[in-house]
């Protein structure tokens, strides 16, 4: 049975980002956008952005940067994320950012493994910078400080700013066009994903993906507002979900620009800080993961603030129980909406549009179809539990360089293998009910086991090693069973283990759910893990702690 969105078919249009969000017909804002939450004086308009995005552009033909090679981000949120952002896809390369708190490892890894060819990093993270770019063979005069405010040069790293081109020269210049399948076809964003399996691996994001994604978003959620006739969206969004994950890309960069909604944009997220924005600044709506919920409810300083502005909640990007939902609409008298996406999926694809208090994830969004297949690979109807296929102009182009893993994600027919597993009913809402593939999700960011078996196994003392997920406390952590060699059986303790890949990985891939040590490692012939056996290893163990 295939489910298709009972919204109408969009015709999206086949051009690239920037002629998408900024169309001639249009004029250009020239109101701040994109401001920082801290010194809400420092901001940008959509015209300002454009002219950065333009100077940007004639930076990268400088640099010799050619069309489709990818740009690395390394950088907290700031208001100019946006523009490095739009500058390397509208100008037609390809947009890609690590996580500010990876070590040099893992930098490593995504400069390695999207082979980008400049990489803008924000002055605090410099040293780690260079040291990744030496391993990787980038060379130095292809890395730019990148912050809101000009920087000195630090051991021979210049500001982004001296690459750039003069405002005269971005008045006369043009961007490249795309239209037709050059919109379907040309690289955007390569953000990274280990998807249902293995190791993370660059998605590959098309200018028509992104359009497809945002048109959808807005024709679901603001079909009441009447753009073309110059009815205007009135809302106010703070802007803390990280701009290297897809999620906070699509309403920072995408959504905020064609909608022309002011966002206040935080550096880091610390709560309290959180807070008195929505209080200074009346937000209307949030964008948020489940974590930022849990907090909203659990921790005192939140009734310090008067959050009565807020209106509207959208919640993705991991698990949201239904208590908690309610809890939350109740307690703040917002709606909250459930949305269930994957970076595969550009952002989102099943959505709530109106409150409801039975956990669901809602319904498709328009041009979407979806199937659910059972484990003998059936198709299942309403009511049955079945992994989720899904097809739609916002499913990625596939997996960077990495063809097998392409094939193995994505059928000819443009059918998305998801991992999830949902069901049905028969007015088509979607309930997620168990996840199929190895992925963990901790503080809705995610964790490959492969990454953490890949790095234990580089421990001396480790023969064998297989991760899986555990929920504690209602939250879901990175569990190791470890099958250490014989002579460092009397010598290790799980801790020792822990703390060794604490020290080589990004806080959130910690081995927090424990290490236990086992004789050996269940694997099948193939020398792949048997990680149904680990699951279950890991439900026996929660249920004895
Ligand atoms: P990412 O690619 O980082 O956005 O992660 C996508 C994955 O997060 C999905 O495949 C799901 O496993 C999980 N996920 C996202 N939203 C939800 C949701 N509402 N409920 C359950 N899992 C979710």
């Amino acid at each position: 049975m295939i489910i298709r969105s009972e919204d109408p078919d969009l015709d999206i249009p086949k051009v690239d980002i920037l002629t998408y969000l900024f169309p001639e017909y249009e004029p250009i804002s020239r109101d701040p956008v994109w401001i920082d939450a801290v010194n809400p004086k420092k901001s940008l308009s959509p015209a300002d952005l454009l002219l950065w995005v333009k100077r940007l552009g004639i930076g990268l033909d400088r640099l010799g940067i050619a069309r489709g090679d990818i740009v690395l981000i390394y950088t907290p949120n700031h208001i100019f994320v946006p523009v490095a952002y739009l500058g390397i896809v509208g100008n037609t390369r390809a947009f890609s950012a690590v996580n500010p708190i990876y070590t040099v490892n893992e930098i490593v890894h995504q400069l390695k493994n999207s082979n980008a060819k400049a990489l803008l990093v924000h002055p605090q993270m410099v040293k780690n910078a260079i040291a990744a770019a030496e391993k990787a063979g980038l060379s130095k005069n292809r890395i730019f400080q990148f912050n809101d405010e000009y920087c000195e040069e630090v051991d021979g790293i210049h500001d982004w700013r001296v690459m750039l081109g003069s405002i005269q020269e971005a008045e006369t210049f043009q961007w490249k066009k795309l239209n037709g399948e050059a919109s379907v076809k040309t690289l955007a964003t390569v953000n990274y994903s280990s998807g249902t399996t293995g190791l993370p691996k660059g998605v590959s994001v098309s200018h028509h993906n992104l359009i497809s994604n945002v048109e959808q978003t807005i024709a679901y959620r603001y079909k009441h507002i009447d753009f073309a006739g110059g009815q205007v969206l009135k809302e106010r969004w703070i802007g803390f979900l990280p701009l290297y994950h897809a999620y906070g890309q699509l309403y920072a960069n995408l959504i905020a620009t064609k909608l022309n909604v002011p966002i206040y944009i935080m550096k880091q997220f610390v709560y309290t800080d959180f807070l008195q924005h929505i209080q200074d600044f009346k937000i209307s709506h949030l964008q948020v993961a489940p974590p930022v919920l849990v907090m909203m409810t659990k921790r005192p300083e939140t009734s310090k603030y008067d959050l009565r502005s807020i209106q509207g909640i959208i919640c993705g990007a991991a698990p949201l129980s239904k208590e908690l939902q309610n809890l939350v609409a109740k307690r703040f008298k917002v709606e909250i909406f459930q949305g269930w996406g994957m970076t595969e999926l550009t952002c989102g694809s099943i959505v709530q549009r109106k409150m409801d208090d039975r956990g669901t994830v809602g319904k498709l969004i328009p041009n979407h179809e979806c199937k659910l297949i059972d484990d003998d690979g059936n198709e299942v109807g309403y009511d049955t539990p079945g992994e989720m296929y899904v097809r739609s102009p916002n499913v990625c182009m596939g997996y960077f360089n990495n063809e097998q893993a392409t094939k193995d994600s994505i059928s000819e027919d443009g059918w998305l293998k998801t991992g999830d597993v949902a069901v049905v009913n028969k007015e088509g809402f979607f309930w997620i009910v168990d996840r199929k593939k190895e992925l963990i999700k901790v503080n809705a960011l995610q964790v490959a086991p492969a990454e953490l078996e890949a790095a234990l196994i580089e421990n001396d003392d480790v023969e064998d090693a297989a991760v899986t997920g555990i929920m504690l406390f209602n939250e879901e952590w990175p569990r190791a069973y470890v099958q250490l060699k014989a002579e460092a059986k009397d010598r290790i303790s799980p801790k020792d283990i822990q703390d060794w890949i604490a020290s080589r990985v990004a806080k959130h891939k910690r081995l927090v759910g424990g290490v236990m040590f086992v004789d050996e490692v269940p694997k099948l012939a193939s020398g792949k893990i048997q990680r149904k056996v680990i699951r279950e290893w890991a439900k026996r163990d929660i249920s004895a702690m």
